[in-house]
């Protein structure tokens, strides 16, 4: 399904999401609204956090061009909206003569918003509506947690010129207390639009020891929402800030497709397949959110409409 192309991004953006909810709420038919598309496990840094960097050797382990432009007609086809590329690092990917920038292009043609997460130590201007980079914790933690980068993550984060960069920042045990001192220094960088967290969940390979405590989890959400209230550019909303102290939030995780690199596509939670679903340990605030909007509560919705159609 290619988007109409005449009108106003942002309006015809407006449209495809209203298309979704009306095929979805009204007509009742199973669309989802996010696809998280793996185009490679391969990547140049090995976080302590990350299940999926183990596996680059694994048959299937990167997709083709063929199979990338497939999943994304197949997803297109469903009515999905958005579109977030992932890895492994997204922006390493490439196919003979094809390279992430042209896959992007062709996924912009087809849904109301693209987006990549990627570990940032290569060049952020690619041609996604919105660019995460990840950065998880001041100087030193982060280099512990994502193999030294953080002088080269800084750096293409200051030069940078992407339309709407966002940091995404994963809370773990060994990073939750620089969290307010890394907002401040992230917050000083222009480029930067805002500041996304999440909790890290476990795969069960050996990273369990970065899974927050319960009393650690209620601080630092705490903390969070005591930031956002300071002024500090934090995209989430209070209210998914608050579910997620206990998890008290009802998952709606059929709004969720995911691809894996040899393309399979899944519905459901990002974990299906992928490691054991523990919902009380959940730290996947993107779903939080995503849940919310789709029962229509005011601060999921607003922050939706922030992070994905703002300009
Ligand atoms: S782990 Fe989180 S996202 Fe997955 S099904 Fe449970 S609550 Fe939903």
């Amino acid at each position: 399904m290619h988007l109409p192309t005449g009108g106003h991004p942002a309006a015809r953006r407006l449209a495809h999401f209203a298309r979704f909810f009306f095929r979805s709420r009204i007509l009742g038919r199973d669309v989802p609204l996010i696809a998280s598309v793996k185009l490679t496990y391969r990547c140049n840094l090995a976080c302590s956090a990350c299940p999926f960097h183990r596996r680059a050797g694994e048959a299937g382990s990167h997709m083709d061009w063929d199979t990338a432009r497939s999943s994304l007609d197949r997803l297109a086809d469903m009515g999905c909206p958005i579109v977030v590329f992932e890895g492994g690092e997204p922006l390493l990917w490439s196919d003979h003569r094809h390279a992430f920038s042209e896959l992007a292009g062709y996924a912009g043609k087809r849904f109301a918003c693209t987006a990549a997460t990627t570990n940032g130590t290569l060049g952020l201007d690619v041609p996604t509506d919105i660019l995460w980079v990840s950065v998880d914790g001041t100087r030193e933690t982060h280099n512990l947690l994502r193999s030294g980068s953080y002088d080269t993550v800084m750096e293409n984060l200051k030069t940078s010129h992407h339309p709407r960069l966002y940091v995404h920042y994963t809370l773990s045990r060994q990073n939750w207390m620089d969290f307010p001192a890394a907002v401040r220094t992230i917050s000083a960088l222009p480029a930067v639009k805002g500041i996304t967290v999440q909790l890290f969940y476990p795969y069960q390979q050996g990273e369990e020891p970065l899974l927050l405590g319960p009393t650690e989890r209620r601080e630092i959400l705490g903390q969070a929402i005591r930031l956002k209230a300071g002024g500090y550019p934090i995209l989430n909303s209070v209210w998914g800030l608050k579910a997620m102290v206990n998890n008290s939030w009802t998952c709606r995780a059929r709004l969720l497709a995911n691809v894996d690199p040899d393309g399979k596509i899944s519905r459901g939670c990002y974990v299906k397949h992928r490691g054991v679903v523990v919902c009380s340990q959940c730290g996947f605030t993107p779903v939080a959110e995503a849940s919310g909007a789709y029962s229509f509560i005011p601060g999921p919705l607003m922050a939706g409409l922030r992070i994905f159609l703002a300009r």
